[in-house]
């Protein structure tokens, strides 16, 4: 497998540039070459002269002399790019599906600018890195000298390559020392000429090839260690595609081992919002860190979830509410169908156990969650063990025909407001939303709205406010934390709390969990709840939604596609795919996005876009036409 690399050498000369012309000339079509900084006598221009057809990405900044990068600028009266304006300016390789060599100048101990090491970059870029020594005398202490410092910033180069005089003696003494790096020799071409480096990297080519399997090897590794391990979630236990290696994310983009960037699309199972790493929220995340950890939240309490508790209510349509926590969706579901049930037990009707879901409903993994959004493909399985709850239309008559034969025994109807996100992205109207609200509430049943997918994605905090209604129960999740921690919240209104606000200790809700407002996910979240209780953030969401559907417009009753619908920062179209979700073209799809720097998760026959809100237009109109090259490719 290819993988962007870093070259960094011991030292200037060690032969950096020479590793690098022959590693372009062997593989011109895999690798593209960028320099990030450089000084003097161009390297840039060097490969493109000796390999006049590999791809050579301008650096991001050059000085004239020959001098430390900071001096040449001091010089010029210019400054020196930061790590971060370096990694922020890291190209994708012109070429699909070739990757970058990335040769850094002097040794990664030599500064970058006034303040940073060179060396601070590597770290940053965690890439696979080459270590070139030179061969000349005293090879063998130069590279274990580069090895015992470079181990201190946690570098370890996936290779080390002389550059040289072969020297079999310094090769063999190194390993002895360092059995956890492989030894390489590579001889300079005969003569500067294109043709000698030609023909010194096809002499060579053996050994390249090796240093190449050796930089895709830590990863080719992770992945099929992760094959014998782990079992993933919706995952079958012979995937058909690989994980993807992720090493880090920001903003829209999630970072790949071997180097991609790509973005996602569905803001990492709707949970991410405002982007990756966001830094207000990173910034509170580091703050709580640096006092507490976890503290039990039974007989205690803290600041942080009180904060978040008093933010969350303030946006609720009721006065005299209560906030419950633990972790996840399925959970906070989990506490409303109990909240519900035991309501209805301290009013004397504990046979109103009955609760209404609708078709197309999705409320977690849980087997109470499951039990009221039972679907035949992924609850089917369980069904014996879930208990009864009925499943009706999504229609408000239907609802009221339900409840008229048998209301008496409902506890709550439970339903996602507007946008049935796991069903696949199915919508309501607000009129609709409303319409059923009112059913339930003229028919005396409780109203859970499940919020877990809706909160912050549909151009308001909570979905269910585009109808101006007041459920019973909120479930709130995912973006909770703004998709930085796991984090979930049940939201009472007045009426449930009322049923339990007594001295009786019999009508206790006996419910919690070990992590129930975990501190420090409270504090992240409570400065996104900040954050989100300014409405310019719910519409950049409904922003984002138009920028795609007029981007996807031209998909309209083309490839098969049946519609597509939006609402806030959510865009779906659906295909008319017989399949239902175990269809093929799921993964077709998922591996063309892939292949185009993008991450789609297509729900069955519904391709789908969900991303955080920091996207760029550019990023959005790249996965707009991703879904429609996409959808076009499949549908052929
Ligand atoms: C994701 C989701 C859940 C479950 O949340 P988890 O955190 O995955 O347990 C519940 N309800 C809805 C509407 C969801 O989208």
């Amino acid at each position: 497998m290819t993988t962007d690399f870093v070259v960094i050498a011991t030292d200037t000369d060690a032969g950096k540039t020479t590793f690098s012309l022959l590693w372009l000339a062997a593989f011109l079509d895999r690798y593209e070459y960028w320099k990030p900084v450089e000084t003097g006598q161009s390297d840039t221009e060097t490969i493109s002269r000796m390999v006049p057809a590999a791809e050579v990405l301008p650096p991001l900044a050059r000085f004239t002399d020959p001098v430390s990068p900071p001096l040449a600028a001091a010089r010029e009266g210019r400054r020196c790019p930061t790590v971060a304006e370096v990694m922020a300016a890291k190209p994708s390789p012109i070429h699909d599906g070739r990757r970058l060599l990335i040769e850094t100048f002097g040794s990664p101990f030599s500064p970058l600018n006034d303040k940073e090491l060179q060396i601070e970059l590597v770290r940053k870029l965690r890439l696979p890195t080459v270590l070139v020594v030179s061969s000349t005398v005293g090879a063998v202490g130069r590279a274990l000298q580069a090895l015992e410092s470079l181990g201190k910033h946690a570098v370890l180069p996936v290779a080390v390559v002389l550059v040289g005089k072969s020297d079999i003696y310094a090769a063999t003494e190194i390993k002895k020392h360092r059995d956890d790096v492989e030894v390489f020799s590579l001889v300079p071409p005969a003569s500067w000429s294109e043709e000698a480096v030609r023909d010194s990297a096809a002499d060579q080519r053996e050994t390249l090839t090796a240093i190449e399997s050796r930089l895709g090897k830590l990863v080719a590794e992770l992945v099929a260690e992760d094959r014998q391990v782990v079992w993933h979630p919706y995952g079958s236990l012979r995937p058909a595609i690989d994980p993807l290696p992720v090493v880090g994310a920001s903003g829209e983009f999630i970072h790949l081992a071997d180097g991609r960037r790509v973005i996602d699309a569905v803001s990492s199972w709707w949970t991410t919002l405002h982007g990756h790493r966001h830094p207000p929220l990173m910034a509170a995340l580091r703050e709580a860190a640096s006092r507490i950890d976890h503290v039990l939240f039974a007989d205690v309490t803290h600041v942080e979830a009180v904060k978040l508790a008093r933010r969350l209510l303030r946006t609720a349509p009721w006065e005299g509410g209560r906030v419950f926590f633990s972790d996840n969706g399925s959970t906070a579901v989990e506490v409303a169908l109990k909240m519900a049930y035991q309501f209805w037990c301290h009013a004397h009707a504990p046979h109103r156990k009955l609760f209404v879901g609708f078709d197309g409903a999705y409320h977690g993994d849980t087997f109470g969650a499951m039990a009221v959004g039972r679907d035949r493909l992924f609850t089917g399985t369980f069904e014996p063990l879930l208990f009864e709850a009925a499943r009706v239309p999504l229609d408000p008559n239907q609802l009221d025909d339900f409840l008229e034969r048998r209301g008496s025994e409902v506890a709550a109807v439970i339903l996602e407001p507007l946008v049935q996100g796991a069903g696949g992205m199915l919508m309501h109207s607000p009129d609709t939303l409303r319409a059923i609200y009112e059913v339930a509430k003229r028919r005396g049943v409780l109203f859970i709205a499940d919020e877990v997918m809706t909160g912050n994605r549909t151009g308001r905090r909570w979905a269910y406010q585009h109808a101006g209604i007041a459920p019973d129960l909120i479930c709130a999740g995912k973006t909770l934390t703004g998709g930085v921690l796991p984090l979930a919240a049940t939201i009472a209104g007045p009426g449930v709390v009322a049923a339990f606000d007594t001295d009786d200790r019999t009508k206790t809700l006996f419910h919690g969990h070990s992590f129930t407002a975990h501190p420090i996910a409270c504090a992240v979240a409570a400065v996104n709840e900040k954050l989100v209780s300014d409405q310019t953030v719910h519409d950049r969401a409904t922003a984002i939604g138009r920028f795609l559907v007029d981007r996807l417009a031209l998909l309209k009753k083309r490839f098969g596609v049946v519609n597509i619908r939006v609402q806030g920062s959510i865009v779906a179209v659906e295909l008319d795919a017989a399949g239902g979700y175990l269809a093929s073209t799921g993964d077709a799809i998922k591996k063309h996005a892939i292949g185009r720097g993008v991450l789609l998760r297509p729900l069955g026959n519904v391709v789908y876009a969900m991303p955080p809100l920091c996207t760029s237009d550019d990023s959005l109109t790249r996965i707009a036409n991703t879904i429609a090259s996409a959808i076009g490719a499949t549908a052929q």
